[in-house]
């Protein structure tokens, strides 16, 4: 779980750099153009951390080493990221790390326990829910999806894959939702017909993760 986590935050900073023109390009629509570098900072920051790390203490737990890396993460989103989306991922970061910690039957459980850790995080911190065009209506399907997919006695792979497409279909359903919450609200009407990008964002980072976990099960 440690190295396909490190392997999936590695892949995803390197995606986000690709699309940072992309998520900017949305942001410029109905923000004010700096989500793509945002989360290009962001993930570019938790490479240097990742290197900076010393080499996993064999004594700790697998569950305990993910987590202090999930944890790790975050605080370096929160530290470096300006905007919105800096403390709403980073919060959603320690949310999962603190999930990720418990005792779970399976990696896959502990997968669905973290990404609803984190949308309530968010929720929680963005004084936000669903259907208000924000990067919840990825996390939430996503995080839905999920737990429905380990109660049917899906795997891990299996899991993470039905948090992705649900994240995709999230995302798509933003553009015709009006915004009111982020600066995205202030636009009103405006906003409609617009894909958010913290949903953009936050499916590209469950796709990433179901691609990594996709070619290395478990
Ligand atoms: P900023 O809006 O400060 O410029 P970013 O552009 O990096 O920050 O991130 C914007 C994204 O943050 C939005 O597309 C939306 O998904 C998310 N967001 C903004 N406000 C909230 C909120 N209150 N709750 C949840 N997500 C939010
Ligand atoms: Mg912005």
């Amino acid at each position: 779980m440690h190295d396909a986590l490190t392997t999936w935050l590695r892949t995803a900073a390197a995606r986000l750099h690709e699309e940072a023109a992309a998520l900017t390009a949305l942001d410029q629509a109905i923000g004010d153009g700096d989500h793509g570098i945002n989360m290009d900072r962001g993930f570019g920051a938790i490479v240097t951390m990742l290197d900076g790390r010393p080499p996993r203490d064999g004594g700790t737990s697998e569950a305990a080493a993910t987590a202090d890396v999930v944890r790790a993460a975050g605080k370096t989103l929160i530290s470096t990221v300006g905007g919105a989306s800096g403390p709403l991922y980073g919060t959603a970061f320690l949310r999962a790390a603190a999930a990720v910690v418990a005792d779970h039957p399976s990696s896959a459980a502990a997968f669905v326990a973290a990404v609803e850790a984190a949308a309530t995080g968010i929720g929680a911190l963005g004084k936000a829910t669903t259907g208000e065009k924000t990067m919840l209506d990825a996390i939430v399907p996503a995080a839905v999806a999920a737990r429905a997919t380990l109660d049917a006695g899906g795997d891990a792979t299996a899991v993470v894959r039905a948090a992705a497409d649900a994240a995709e279909a999230g995302s798509d359903a933003t553009i015709p939702m009006l915004a009111t919450k982020g600066r995205a609200s202030y636009l009103g009407e405006r906003s409609i017909g617009h894909r958010d990008p913290g949903a953009t964002s936050a499916a590209l980072l469950l796709r990433t993760l179901a691609d990594v976990t996709g070619s290395r099960p478990g």
